[in-house]
């Protein structure tokens, strides 16, 4: 298995853990861009947002739900977050397992680079 976040799943590299459940890991960016950097994850292997099919509509809202959850358990769902999705080389993905980035603590500014 050469999928680095499929090995973080499988708990062949270590983490640091926010939220666990049977579909989805959240956990701390390891290169944080801001004072609350968190990548949720499904435990399904889906190389980018273009693999997501009609069978992952489920999976995509628990996601979501998942980030809610996360922003009020540390802390940052009153004063607001950011969550960011890179598709492909272009956008910035470096690693091509699905991963949606949560990033809070700071001001944010738009349009990002
Ligand atoms: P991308 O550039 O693909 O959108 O984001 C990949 C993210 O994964 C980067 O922010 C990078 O810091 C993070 N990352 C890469 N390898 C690891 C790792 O082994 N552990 C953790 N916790 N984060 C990682
Ligand atoms: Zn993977």
């Amino acid at each position: 298995m050469s999928c680095i976040f499929c090995r973080i799943v499988n708990k062949e590299i270590p983490a640091k853990v926010v939220y666990e459940d049977d579909r989805v890991l959240a956990f701390h960016d390891i290169n944080p861009q801001a004072p609350y950097h968190i990548l949720v994850i499904p435990k399904k292997h889906l190389s980018t947002l273009l693999e997501i099919s009609e069978e992952d509509k489920e999976l995509i809202g628990h996601i979501y739900m998942t980030i809610n959850k996360i922003a009020q358990d540390l802390g940052f769902a009153e004063r607001g977050f950011r969550v960011v999705v890179n598709c492909k080389e272009e956008a910035g993905q470096t690693v091509f397992h699905v991963h949606f980035h949560v990033l809070a603590g700071r001001p944010m500014d738009w349009p990002p680079g």
